[in-house]
């Protein structure tokens, strides 16, 4: 007998039919004599449907009352599970984020968790329930209700897997588990069986949505035993493992994620001297915008040219303080390309493998694809390239490392 935390998004938790599916899944594992612990998400689309509902209200919402209004979605599923359970004769309690003190800091719309009290959990399992929570949810001291960002319930599930030493956390999902890259955009990738926890802290980290990033880091904080597996069909799916390179699969690649979602910001001919690069940068993260690569150049008349990619809902805003640092500084210009994305290498492999580098830029050059900012860590190779590239940029990377399934089953879901 096991305590397992399982999590089911919204795809999963889509429409009555789904819910019951669920419940099915939750009862087989019951029937073997485990304690469950329930997170779903809202039904698919809407998290979206609440959020244009607000920007219909007002185009900045207050993050105070989108948190109330986004915390609604998880509300219906956890009482339409909770329902579709006792309607099958096992026992099943629904809880809000609130109810089990799941206490984060006071971050509306990004709220971190702090505390969770396991007590009111605890009490329900001994009476043999199912605890049904909703995810993505939390309170502040004060009693308000905070979201954890978008794909928060991942969080949820496995900040909760580690407050109550759960044996594993199972998160449910619409493909098979973590793949190469996203199936969905490369119809060859292939089913990993296990991906290290450091690689899967970076994938999620440039971009691959399938765990999101701060659960990753609970994760590995906590030592969280996680898997990541489809609510659709049957499968061990993939395990993320703490042992370190050698439970790797490939030599040199784990996968290869991607972010749309960015835009690029160029200062040119600003003076080239100390201090500059924080009087430029300085400004943007001060009001909370958030920098990713930053490139700064300097040319042989005594300016610098500075570069630096932020989120693209946040682009207007960081070219607005841009536009007035540059005036301050004499600037010869300032550039905002929206239509860019970041696409990533990522390995714990990579630091014993030279060449990796020169074989991605090979890669992208037979494909006539312009590298804009390259940066590298250890374990990671990014390129910014323009937007509309950015499938064949995954394709042929993809390819070129031999990423793909060697029987050539498509495996997603
Ligand atoms: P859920 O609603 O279950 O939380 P998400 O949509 O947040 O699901 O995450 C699952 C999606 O992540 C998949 O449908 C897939 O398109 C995407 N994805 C991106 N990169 C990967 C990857 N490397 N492996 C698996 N899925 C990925
Ligand atoms: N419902 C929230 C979202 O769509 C949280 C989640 O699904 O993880 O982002
Ligand atoms: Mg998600």
């Amino acid at each position: 007998m096991a305590l397992i935390v399982q999590k089911f998004g919204g795809t999963s938790v889509g429409s009555v039919e789904r819910i019951e599916a669920v419940a099915e899944k939750i009862i087989s594992f019951r029937d073997r004599g485990d304690d469950v612990v329930v997170v779903v998400s809202a039904m698919s689309g809407e998290t979206n449907r609440l959020t244009a509902l607000a920007q219909e209200m007002m185009e900045q919402p207050i993050a105070r009352e989108m948190d109330v209004l986004l915390s609604t979605g998880e509300q219906v599923t956890i009482a339409l599970l909770s329902m579709a359970l006792e309607k099958r004769g096992y026992g099943a309690r629904s809880f809000t984020g609130g109810q089990v003190r799941i206490l984060t800091d006071d971050a509306h719309t990004k709220a971190r968790i702090r505390e969770i009290d396991s007590t009111r959990i605890m009490a329900q399992l001994e009476q043999q329930n199912v605890v049904v929570v909703a995810g993505f949810q939390g309170v502040n001291e004060a009693g308000c209700i905070t979201t954890l960002g978008r794909g928060g319930s991942d969080t949820t599930a496995v900040a909760l897997a580690a407050a109550l030493k759960a044996d594993e956390c199972q998160i449910y999902t619409d493909v098979k588990g973590v793949y190469t890259t996203d199936p969905r955009v490369v119809e060859e990738a292939r089913l990993l069986k296990t991906v290290t926890f450091e690689e899967m802290l970076e994938l999620a980290s440039l971009g691959a949505k399938v765990l999101q990033i701060r659960s990753v880091e609970f994760a590995g904080k906590y030592k969280v035993p996680l898997r990541v597996l489809s609510s659709f069909e049957e499968g061990e799916g993939t395990l993320i493992s703490f042992e370190g390179d050698e439970a790797m699969e490939d030599p040199s690649i784990a996968g290869i994620a991607f972010e749309r979602d960015e835009a690029k910001l160029t200062v040119t001919g600003v003076p080239d001297v100390p201090g500059i690069a924080y009087n430029v940068i300085g400004p943007v993260s001060e009001a909370g915008i958030e920098v990713d690569v930053i490139v700064q150049n300097a040319a042989a008349d005594g300016t610098n040219d500075i570069t630096f990619t932020v989120k693209r809902g946040e682009s207007e805003r960081a070219k607005s303080i841009l536009d007035n640092i540059a005036r301050s500084l004499k600037a010869r210009e300032v550039d905002l390309d929206t239509k860019i994305c970041k696409v990533s290498l990522v390995g714990v492999g990579m630091r014993s493998h030279a060449g990796i580098a020169s074989k991605m830029f090979k890669a992208l050059a037979q494909e006539s694809i312009n590298i804009q900012i390259i940066t590298t860590s250890e374990i990671k190779i990014s390129v910014v390239i323009e937007e509309k590239y950015l499938e064949l940029a995954v394709r042929a990377l993809h390819s070129a490392f031999e990423l793909g399934d060697p029987d050539g089953e498509h495996s997603s879901s």
